[in-house]
């Protein structure tokens, strides 16, 4: 946990209650000053109790919440320097773009100036790129534009945090991605925290610096994109984040080998984490090369080959292991090369790939 001048929300030890509900225990987490975080984790994991947490609409139940150094407890939605972007906008729809985006700057007291406020608004709507749309209806615009009216409207007073919750699940796959793009370089510019919940995990890799994994009610690993895709802490993580093979496997102690179920015996990777005994390996289909001469690992036999255009997925039910999931780049084929569902294969792969867990 790092001094409270450099973060800009602390969780510590925060439990959430309804009722006999456990929403949230046990949460510590420090998030940097102008970072952005996603809370990632399956439905009801307790992501947007999180994050109403920090926008004041919930109040722990144990442990304190800090926002810029100051424990916030207690503290209103209205008095705390943070605004939210829900996923359904909740614009007014008989406002135009710029009433909308304005609306909070006129409850301010004590009062803007119209003209600071016009400024205002302005500004921030060229932000986000809509400098000319400042009369239009709220109707009048597509999915994506009522995206940034809400982003607007969220940054229009400057808040020391914006938490976004699900802000791109109304948009389709294309304008989801260009979206996640103008996010982030939004984030960079305004140089503000941001909070994002997501159960997409494509989403949570893409735009954040730090990734928060959730699992029913608690945080099971704070990093990196590279590091939770890379170094996942447990097999949850390894599953929920990108796709995973699981392999039963046994750990000989000492420098004994890895052994499969199907009984073959591997060199250990560099990383077991400990773990002997009975364990459960996880491999990324992309870890895994199919080969048809030389060296193999495994044998198996394609069952099934999904072209995805960029690359091919296949199934691959190995020797005595059950079905496997191999992901080829399609650059390193040729059409001649794709393998055939129904042929026998090679699977080659770097035994350091292999994450082990404690089964
Ligand atoms: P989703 O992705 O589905 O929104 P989530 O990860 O955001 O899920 P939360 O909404 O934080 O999860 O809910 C966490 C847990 O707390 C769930 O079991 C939920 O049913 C429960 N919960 C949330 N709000 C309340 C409430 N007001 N009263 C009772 N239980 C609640």
């Amino acid at each position: 946990m790092g001094s409270a001048s450099t973060n800009d929300i602390e969780f510590r030890s925060v439990a959430k209650r309804y009722g006999s509900v456990t929403a949230v225990s046990g949460i510590d987490l420090a998030v940097p000053k102008g970072a952005f975080v996603a809370l990632l984790g399956p439905s009801g994991c307790g992501k947007t109790t999180c994050l109403r947490m920090i926008g004041g609409f919930e109040q722990p139940s144990e442990g304190t919440v800090h926002i810029g150094g100051e424990a916030v407890n207690g503290v209103p939605a209205y008095r705390r320097p943070v605004n939210m972007v829900f996923q359904h906008y909740a614009l007014f729809p008989h406002l135009d773009v710029a009433q909308n985006v304005a609306y909070g700057l006129k409850q301010m007291r004590p009062r803007i100036a119209a003209a600071e406020i016009g400024r205002r608004t302005q500004e921030a709507l060229e932000m986000v790129r809509l400098g000319g749309f400042a009369k239009r209806r709220i109707h009048e615009m597509s999915g994506g534009q009522q995206q940034r009216v809400a982003l607007a409207r969220a940054i229009v007073n400057k808040p020391k945090v914006l938490l976004l919750d699900e802000p791109l699940a109304a948009l389709d796959k294309k304008l989801r991605t260009a979206m996640q793009i103008e996010l982030q370089s939004l984030q960079r510019e305004l140089g503000i925290t941001f909070v994002l919940v997501t159960h997409d995990q494509e989403e949570a890799l893409s735009m954040s610096d730090l990734v928060c994994v959730m699992n029913a009610g608690r945080i099971i690993q704070v990093g990196t994109p590279e590091e939770i895709y890379d170094r996942p802490a447990t097999l949850f993580v390894a599953d929920f984040v990108g796709k995973t093979n699981r392999i039963a496997a046994t750990i000989e102690p000492g420098a004994g080998p890895i052994r499969l179920a199907n009984g073959l015996g591997l060199t250990k990777p560099a990383r077991v984490n400990g773990t002997v005994g009975a364990a459960m390996v996880a491999l990324r289909p992309e870890a895994i090369r199919l080969v048809r001469d030389g060296a193999s690992t495994l044998e198996g036999t394609v069952t099934h080959r999904i072209f995805l255009g960029s690359s091919v997925e296949y199934s691959v039910e190995v020797d005595g292991l059950g079905d496997f999931l191999v992901t080829a780049d399609r650059r390193a084929l040729v059409e001649s090369e794709l393998a055939e569902p129904g042929e026998r294969i090679g699977l080659s792969f770097d035994p350091n790939a292999m994450h082990i867990f404690p089964a």
